[in-house]
Order: structure tokens, then sequence, then C-alpha cells
């Protein structure tokens, strides 16, 4: 037997403590070589004053060992508490999230037999820098970052997950035609990393259609990377159509910590009456198994729980009449499957996990690096929060202004040009965008000139909420131009 890894395990609450022992019990008689690490974390932690969840001491653990495995836990209602989940993910830069949806037809009933989809999500960037701010009145706003590094790290992910798992294809979901720069950069580093990847195929499909083909024909993909919206969104529609929200499992990998766990929460309701199904737990612990590198252990768990599905043993969840055989609790579920270890399935696809050759370092998620573009300062955007008039009068006003070197470009509201020209009927909100470029058509301007442009709007009694500098990089404009410019 291979030296015991240690994992750091939490037990979490609801039928978290009942699916873990479960889980725990199949993972000591399947032969895995593991030293447990136990932490408390969770409701108990957050109604003792910790309105994080986990407490100091329990982040040592994570430190050392490197891998958790987490049963569900209970966020309580209210204010002040934060989700754990995104505490844990992001303090410990877990990037990737991984969620294999699978059907198990004829043995669990599904829409969609022969689905086998696995979903990559970006973890860490888009809109969930949780970075907003009310504007004006009437105007909020949230930031979508999404940088180079981020998108090298999950796409890579994405192609090294589909060769190490054999998988054909990777699929790339934004919605590039309309965020250019941001889903466009994304789509990007996709297309230059797939070249690296020959043998798997690529493809984009811009998300709201892709979503519609992913809903109805499932089988049509293979591995599906995309940013974290949509990732958020899709994992869910994913796992919920391949009909087995509560047999999905999902790792949270990061360069240094891994996380994994079962998709679903802590069931309150059904908690201590050992009903819960234990199996998207156990799932979230094969992928800590194969991420361990303990790959024996994990297609021999993953084969005995594909043969307890193959023979009927079921909890109250996907129980079907005439389908399912024998009806089960927890703890018998857990025997089940401990009794067929070593056992294949014989009609669904058995498990086959390949060994990783660990690197010192994590190359494979390594920066391709090139030189710093050249950055030029080009104009600015002077963000207004005005009321006192149309789009007109504003445009005459401001471009009355003395701006020093600089002179007013157009106006947009909302995104969409409204000066010089623009519609009557276009709705106007209190948020407008002026864009400011040089006298001197394409020369290159100094951050004093904004400054000052800046000054005389206040002179001139205007309300500037924000300014966004316009850059070029290497030539390449850097910025939108309005819709309808
Ligand atoms: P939930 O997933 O806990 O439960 C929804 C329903 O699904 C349950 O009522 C139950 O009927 C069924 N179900 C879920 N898991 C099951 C299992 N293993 N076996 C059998 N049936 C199962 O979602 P919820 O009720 O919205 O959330 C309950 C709590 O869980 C909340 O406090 C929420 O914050 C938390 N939560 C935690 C996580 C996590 O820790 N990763 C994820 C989601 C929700």
């Amino acid at each position: 037997m291979s030296e015991p890894v240690s994992i750091t395990v939490a037990h979490g609450d609801g039928i978290g403590p009942e699916i873990m022992a479960a889980t725990l019990h199949i993972l000591e008689q399947s032969g895995a070589a593991l030293k447990i690490e136990t932490i408390e974390i969770g409701e108990k932690v957050y109604l003792a004053g910790n309105s994080s969840g986990i407490e100091e001491s329990s982040w040592e653990s994570l430190r050392r060992t490197k891998v958790f495995l987490k049963a569900p836990i209970t966020t309580p209602q209210g204010g002040g508490f934060k989700s754990l989940n995104v505490t844990v993910r992001k303090t410990l830069g877990l990037y990737a999230n991984v969620r294999p949806c699978v059907s198990y037809h004829p043995f669990v009933q599904t829409k969609h037999p022969g689905m086998d989809v696995v979903i990559v999500r970006e973890n860490e960037e888009d809109v969930y820098g949780g970075i907003e701010y009310r504007q004006t009145d009437q105007v909020t706003q949230c930031l979508k970052l999404i940088s180079r590094p981020g998108s090298e790290k999950i796409v890579r992910y994405a192609f090294e997950y589909a060769r190490r798992n054999n998988r054909k294809k990777v699929t790339c979901f934004t919605k590039d035609n309309i965020m250019k720069i941001t889903d466009g950069l994304f789509h990007k580093v996709f297309d230059e990393i797939a070249t690296q990847y020959p043998e798997i195929e690529n493809e984009h499909w811009i998300v709201d259609i892709g979503a519609a083909k992913l809903a109805d024909t499932p089988t049509a993909f293979d591995c599906v990377v995309m940013p974290n919206l949509y990732g958020d969104v899709l994992s869910d529609v994913a796992a919920q159509i391949a009909g087995s929200v509560g047999l999905a499992g999902s790792a949270n990998i990061g360069e240094k910590v891994a996380m994994f766990e079962a998709i679903h929460g802590s069931a309150p309701r059904r908690a201590g009456q050992n009903l819960a199904n234990p199996s998207g737990l156990l799932l979230g612990a094969v992928m800590m198994l194969v991420h361990i590198n303990q790959t024996e252990a994990a297609e021999r768990v993953h084969n005995a729980w594909l043969r307890t599905m193959e023979d009927g043993v079921h909890t109250y969840d996907i129980y079907k009449e005439g389908i399912s055989k024998e009806k089960v609790g927890t703890k018998e579920f857990a025997e089940a499957v401990v009794q067929r270890l070593g056992q294949s399935p014989q009609i669904l696809k058995s498990a086959k996990y390949q060994k990783v050759e660990r690197k010192a370092a994590p190359e494979e998620t390594v920066t391709i690096i090139r030189t710093k573009a050249k950055k030029e300062l080009v104009g600015v955007d002077v963000f207004l929060d005005w009321s006192a008039g149309s789009a007109s009068e504003l445009g005459m006003a401001i471009s009355g202004l003395d701006a020093g070197d600089l002179k007013l470009g157009t106006i947009s509201n909302r995104g969409v040009k409204v000066w010089p020209g623009g519609h009557a009927e276009t709705f106007c909100s209190d948020h407008w965008r002026c864009r400011f470029l040089p006298q001197i058509e394409g020369s290159i301007i100094g951050p004093e000139e904004i400054v000052s442009l800046l000054k005389r709007l206040n002179e001139a009694g205007y309300d500037s909420i924000k300014t966004e500098n316009l850059y070029n990089f290497d030539g390449e404009r850097g910025y939108s131009l309005d819709q309808g410019a």
C-alpha cells in the first residue's frame, strides 16, 4: 500500500455528517491510503460568532494537507454571514471548478440518456469579484474582470483535463459578440491554447445558443469551459438535466490546494434520518483520489458505486418503482457499495483513471511569457451624474466648455451614442459617458490633461462620478466604441 496522504475533512451540517460517515467508510474499505485531519466548519462556527464560518486553525490544516474533502454546510439565514464556499475558493485560489454531469440510464431516470459532459468553470474572476457601485440615483454598476493569466489557467486546465481523461473535444462558451474585450480575451486565449492540443477537437459557441443546445442535446458536448457566471448557471443546468443533482460531485482546483464536495446543500429537512444519498460526496471523493494519484482506489470505489446503481440499490431520492430493486438508507447504501468493491458495472461504462506525472511546479498552468504591450493614453471617458435636460443640451453645454487639450468626442447613455446625432426614442438615464479625445487627432495625452479637464468640469458645476482612461496597446484600441457609433 502507498504512503498515506493527509487530507482535511469537514463533516458539515444537516445531512453532512451522515453522508461523510458513509463516504469515509467506503474510502477506508477501498484501500485508499489516507490520513485524516478533521476540522469544524459551518453553522456552529458561524453561530459562535465567526462570520466566515471557519476558524483560523482550520486554515492551517488546509495549508498543510492541501486537500479538502468537504461535506455541505448550512449558511445561517440573515445578514452578516459570508458564504464559506466563496471564502474558501478565493482564499485558496481555487481557480477551476470541475463538475462531471453524467446520466446513468437506464438505472436512474433521465431525459438525456448518454449524457456525459464535464463543465469546467472559471472560479475567481468575471463579476464574482463582487465589485459593485451605486453611481447615480438611477444607475448601479458591477465590474466584470477577465484577465489573460486567469483565462490561460482555466483554458489550459480544461485541455489538460480532457487529455488526461481521454476526452475528445473541448468547447468554449462566451458572449464575445457583445463583450468583445472581456469575453473576447477569453475566446482568444481559448483559440491560442487549443492549437497546443491538436489531438483534441475544439469549438466555440456563443453562450446563449450554446446553453440552448446543451439543454436540448447534451450529447453534442464533451468538456465545456467558460467564464465564471455562465459556468455557475450552466453547471447547475447540466447537473439537473443529467437527472442526477443528488449524484454529482465537484472539484475546486487551485495551484496549491484542492477542495472536493457534492454539489447539493445540507438538506436540513432530511438530516438525522439515515435517508440522504451519499453519492454526490462519494463521487467528489473519487475525484479527490484521482487528484492525489490513488487511481486504483478511485477506480475501485467508482466502479463499485456504478455496480450498486446498476443493481438497483437506491436511496429514496432516485428510487423508482419498476427501475430500482431495493430502497435503502444512507448506511445501507454505503454497505452495498463496500460489498461491491472489486466489481465493475456490466452495462454502464466502467471508470478508468490515469496516473498523472507530478511536476515539481504546476507547469501546465504557467502563463505564457510575452513582452508587455506598449500602452498609450489616447483619451478619457468622464461619467457624469446629470439629469438637467436632454442629450443634445448636455452635448451643447459640454462642447462649449474649455476642455484644454481635449475635446468632447461623443456622449453615450448606457452604451448607446446619443450625441452628436442620436435618436429621440433612446431612453436616457442620469448616467452619461462623455468621451474626450485629443484636440489633435491621434496624439497621445498625459494624466495632467485629465486632471485639468476634471477641474474644469467641476468648476462648471458638473458631477463627475468616475473616469475611465482610454488606452491603445501596441497601437490596438483597448476600449469599446459606443453602440451606434
Ligand atoms: P439542498 O441541496 O440542501 O437541498 C434541496 C433538496 O434536495 C432537499 O430538500 C432534498 O430533498 C434534496 N437533497 C439534496 N441533497 C440530497 C441528498 N444527498 N440525498 C437526498 N436528497 C437530497 O438545497 P437547499 O435546501 O436550498 O439548501 C439547504 C442549505 O444548504 C442552505 O443552508 C444552503 O446555504 C446550503 N448549501 C450548501 C452548499 C455547500 O455547502 N456546498 C451548497 C448548496 C446549498
